[in-house]
């Protein structure tokens, strides 16, 4: 279940202790109820397989190898502010090295597909920046098959480009690098290349995998070679999906439109998506009334990795939430509302308490596995974020491991919280101060921030917490 929800075993461990009073070790087998409380705790839905398996196509859960077609990559770009994130997706979208259709991309719909001269296509997610990477994240989706990491040639690596490389390396999706503004005279690619060296992205030319391409986003240089690099890559992955089932996909963003009333754009991830389909979403279901692609003309049907406009919701979706197609509307409805009242009963308990705290961690000590204790450092400086991030390291031991999955110098912001809630993890600050935006999603996503002006203050709090999970003496 924890491999599955994506959380250390003694998360769970904790929560079945403090809010359903249940005693239970890592072996211990759960009865569906249990399971279906702690799932929605951790923003998951449990569905019993033979209903699944009722919903999905000719009752299969999973697909054949061979109902398995290649499908397109799909792609997020990230990097530090200014580095031409923007300009890239801009460029692609309307660039002449795509086989453009007449009009071309008319409309912003949070993601779009293109196709290559030779028919070859490329999603990418329309939101440049971390943070729609890791809301997404953080409730469970896994859209992005690789990074783009756009770096600036003029200014190399920035605080938000490591940021990024962490938000990848987390989520475990492929980096390709683009080193943008090669047109100006100040570019200085060689600094790029070494720099990531130093943040652990080795690039081929220094004998790593990761791919990097020299680009200029503005005039259009070397955009060709990126595209080839994310095919390749994506070949490499070998994504396929099964065009020929029930669509399963994700949000990727979603509004009430004062028109079409509520609107949802749907990564379709596998299966394709039809227009007259049943479906649950979120918290809400529906059926499929119209899909729109990218280009605001009506289609009748997406397949693996193409991104539509939903209309035909009974409500507005959150990015990242799941969308499934079922085989009717009265199933569908009376799962949506199921979900939204599991959804109520986990925020209430969340008011109460964070989802990962110290606490949690100390309150897990009957479960028997190998233990994990995941730290996000954000210090005022890079010299005391190091110091930090060694000491708290330095704890592990035997039994229980602390694993630093990020440090960074900075206020804690609200991207540091979804990093957190995406990878199980506490925030350690260290004379900074959360902003009224991390605040806020911090109190929303469950996830505990511990400040401290003393980093021995600090050691000894993790310390403790560590002792909480060590083992009792057999
Ligand atoms: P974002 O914040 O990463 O989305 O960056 P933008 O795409 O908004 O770009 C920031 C600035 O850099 C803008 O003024 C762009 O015109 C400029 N810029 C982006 N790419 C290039 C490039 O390849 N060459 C030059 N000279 N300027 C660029």
């Amino acid at each position: 279940l924890a491999e599955s929800l994506k959380v250390p075993a003694t998360q769970i461990v904790a929560f079945a202790f403090k809010h359903l009073g249940l005693m239970v070790t890592i072996n211990q087998r759960m009865d569906f109820d249990q399971i279906e409380l702690i799932a929605s705790e951790f923003g998951y839905i449990a569905v019993r397989e033979e209903d699944y398996a009722a919903s999905a196509e000719e009752d299969e859960v999973k697909d054949a190898a061979e109902d398995l077609k290649p499908r397109p990559p799909v792609v997020t770009i990230m990097g530090h502010v200014d580095h031409g994130k923007t300009s890239l997706l801009d460029y692609i979208r309307k660039a002449t090295v795509v086989a453009g259709e007449a009009g071309g991309i008319t409309q912003h719909i949070g993601a779009y597909h293109v196709s290559l001269p030779d028919g070859r296509q490329i999603t990418f997610l329309d939101t440049p920046g971390h943070e729609a990477f890791t809301a997404m994240r953080a409730r469970g989706a896994q859209v992005t098959d690789i990074v783009v990491l756009v770096v600036a040639a003029d200014d190399a690596v920035m605080p938000q480009t490591i940021e990024a490389i962490s938000h990848a390396k987390n989520a475990g999706v492929p980096i390709i690098v683009a080193i943008n503004k090669i047109d100006l005279p100040t570019a200085n690619a060689m600094k790029v290349r070494q720099d990531l060296l130093q943040h652990g992205v080795v690039l081929e030319d220094f004998g790593g995998t990761t791919l990097a391409s020299e680009i200029s986003a503005k005039k259009g240089t070397g955009v060709k070679e990126l595209l080839e690099q994310i095919l390749l890559q994506a070949e490499i992955l070998d994504l396929k999906a099964n065009p020929d089932r029930r669509a399963t996909g994700s949000v990727v963003e979603a509004q009430l439109d004062q028109g079409k009333g509520a609107v949802a754009t749907i990564l379709v991830q596998n299966g394709t998506l039809k227009v007259g389909d049943d479906f649950i979403c979120g918290l809400h279901s529906g059926r499929v009334r119209a899909l729109l692609d990218e280009r605001g003309k009506q289609v009748k049907e997406a397949g693996p990795a193409v991104p539509v406009q939903v209309l035909g919701l009974t409500g507005v979706p959150m990015a990242g939430d799941q969308f499934i197609v079922v085989a009717d509307a009265q199933e569908a409805r009376e799962i949506a509302q199921r979900r939204e009242r599991l959804d109520r009963e986990a925020k209430s308990r969340r008011t109460a308490k964070g989802a990962v705290s110290l606490e949690d961690f100390m309150a897990s000590a009957a479960s028997g596995e190998k233990r994990q204790l995941k730290l996000l450092i954000k210090a005022d400086q890079g010299g005391p974020a190091e110091a930090l991030a060694d000491a708290l390291q330095q704890l592990s031991n035997e039994e229980v491991q602390v694993e630093v999955v990020a440090r960074a110098v900075g206020a804690v912001t609200e991207s540091d919280i979804l990093l957190a809630k995406a990878s199980g993890a506490i925030i350690i600050g260290f004379h900074v101060r959360p902003d009224t935006k991390a605040r806020a999603a911090a109190d929303r996503e469950g996830v505990e921030i511990k400040l401290y002006r003393i980093i021995y203050e600090a050691v000894a709090d993790v310390k403790a917490a560590l002792e909480g999970l060590l083992r009792p003496e057999e």
